[in-house]
């Protein structure tokens, strides 16, 4: 006999519903966001341990040994596999931003400890993932992002060496980048961040968990003198249910002020290593039992798949008349931009591409330009993030990437400034706002995403993208960045107001 209002299967069964408007998670129709394994019976194993552990509070693995044990075994394997010895310590945190941000914190800490005055400085390649950006504005640094090659999306040691200075206090540098797959030049960096005593980041949330069990790699983790700490997400390429990801840092001392501890208030006294008070141990019990089961060998063997998989889609792509892949991409993912070596008729966007693929049921990601600090302009482009799962549909992808291609090749890039004039016409009066003239209300922002055709779906679905991003990625390189961003927020907000 039950006590609940509702039927429990009758709720499971309308939550089921709603997940079938979902993208797929599964299949390797998505070429973003999800990373799958293609092992049914690694995701059963996650969650039945994650479900073991439903109701112990990560708070204090004091009084919760189990997540003491987990966490001491999942950061001394990702410890081995990124080449650190005993010196190296670490944390299981939420993900990725989590572990970017506790490392800015931890570095902004001890630079204040060494004597630094004002405010500190982060200093990256503009590729560095934007978790950066958030940390930087979190704890009060300011986010330095260097320009890097236009056309290859590489960063270069020498431009990094000249930002250097008293008040830097972290360095960061990718393995790979998110938008472009660039293995930065961490030896060089770590070298200039070691000679000046500044700490040096590598993020490797993304690649950490591929490129560890990948040959032929120049160094890039602790095996390079200068790395100070690490991230790595072992909810992208570790296959762990989202929520999960590591943090590894070099030298105790730098570690510990990662932490924050208070005994000035009349309860429990607080130790936090990360960010929140009371978490979960669902996914680190996850990503422990997917380290037990797959170890070194698994982890090398899905690597393997993913890596022959992003061979043959980049031989693939480059096959395609118009597109190029940007740079010298490392790991299971790649971007790709217009091949303006070929005539403007055989040229294709890749936005409109991706579009022409998502209409075909595959989703890759728009990336759009980005006019850099020194005036050049990163291009446009599509993002693929591969994973072991793809290998098994590559017959049927690579048809669907070279016919939407053929579809859309000649097809000019939607020109932004056109799609903001047809905007400030139907929005009249918003033309200071589109400028970046001000603070913009959320009934103000509200009114020019419907204008757009973004407004929240008035339907009770929660809202969803239209058929066609192109003339969306349009408007995001033709808004300054301060109104997209106002924009950004309001659609986003919307989505979850109650109806
Ligand atoms: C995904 C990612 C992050 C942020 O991770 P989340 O898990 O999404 O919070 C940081 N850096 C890189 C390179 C990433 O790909």
């Amino acid at each position: 006999m039950t006590t609940f209002r509702r039927d429990p299967a009758d709720i499971l069964a309308e939550l089921a519903t709603l997940r079938e408007a979902d993208a797929p998670t599964h299949g390797g129709h998505v070429l973003a966001y999800v990373y799958d394994a293609g092992m049914p019976e690694l995701d059963a194993l996650a969650s039945d341990a994650a479900k073991l552990v439903q109701p112990v509070n990560g708070l204090d693995p004091t009084t919760f040994t189990s997540v003491a044990a987990m966490e001491r075994a999942v950061v001394g394997f990702a410890r081995a596999a990124f080449h650190g010895d005993d010196e190296v310590v670490g944390s299981v945190t939420s993900g990725g931003t989590e572990s970017c941000m506790l490392a800015v914190k931890a570095a902004r800490d001890a630079w204040i400890a060494r004597g630094g005055e004002g405010r500190a400085r982060l200093v990256a390649p503009i590729t560095a993932h934007a978790a950066f950006q958030k940390a930087a504005k979190a704890f009060g640094l300011e986010f330095d992002g260097v320009p890097v090659d236009a056309s290859t999306g590489a960063p270069d040691p020498a431009a990094i060496a000249e930002r250097l200075g008293e008040d830097v206090a972290i360095i960061v540098v990718s393995a790979p980048s998110y938008p472009f797959a660039t293995l930065d030049p961490i030896e060089e960096v770590a070298a200039l961040g070691a000679a000046r005593g500044i700490p040096v980041h590598v993020d490797a949330c993304i690649g950490g968990f591929a490129l560890a069990f990948q040959d032929g790699l120049p160094a890039w983790d602790f095996a390079v003198p200068g790395v100070t700490s690490l991230s790595a997400d072992l909810h992208k390429y570790g296959y762990a249910p989202k929520g999960v990801s590591v943090l590894l840092t070099r030298g105790r001392d730098l570690q510990r002020h990662q932490y924050f501890a208070t005994t000035a208030w009349p309860g429990y006294p607080v130790v936090n290593p990360t960010l929140a008070g009371s978490k979960p141990a669902g996914p680190l019990a996850a990503a422990w039992a997917i380290i037990e089961a797959l170890g070194t060998e698994g982890y090398a063997r899905l690597a393997g798949r993913a890596m022959r998989a992003t061979t043959a889609l980049r031989d693939a792509v480059e096959r395609i008349e118009g597109l190029r892949v940007v740079g010298d991409p490392v790991g299971p993912l790649f971007a790709v931009a217009t091949d303006e070596s070929v005539g403007p008729d055989r040229r294709v966007d890749p936005h409109h591409w991706a579009d022409a693929v998502r209409e075909a049921g595959w989703v890759i990601q728009l990336q759009p330009a980005l006019r850099q600090a020194d005036g050049t302009l990163l291009p446009r482009t599509t993002h693929l993030t591969v994973t072991p799962v793809t290998e098994s549909v590559l017959d049927t992808l690579l048809p669907v990437l070279a016919g939407a291609a053929d579809a859309v090749r000649g097809v000019p890039a939607v020109d932004g400034g056109a799609v903001l004039a047809g905007l400030a016409q139907a929005a009249p009066g918003a033309a200071g706002v589109l400028a970046g003239g001000g603070a913009i209300d959320s009934d103000t922002a509200a009114g020019l995403l419907a204008a757009i055709g973004l407004g929240a779906a008035t339907d009770g679905s929660g809202g969803s993208l239209p058929a066609r991003m192109a003339p969306v990625l349009a408007l995001v390189e033709a808004l300054p960045a301060p109104v997209t961003e106002r924009l950004l927020v309001e659609l986003l907000a919307r989505v979850v107001e109650p109806r």
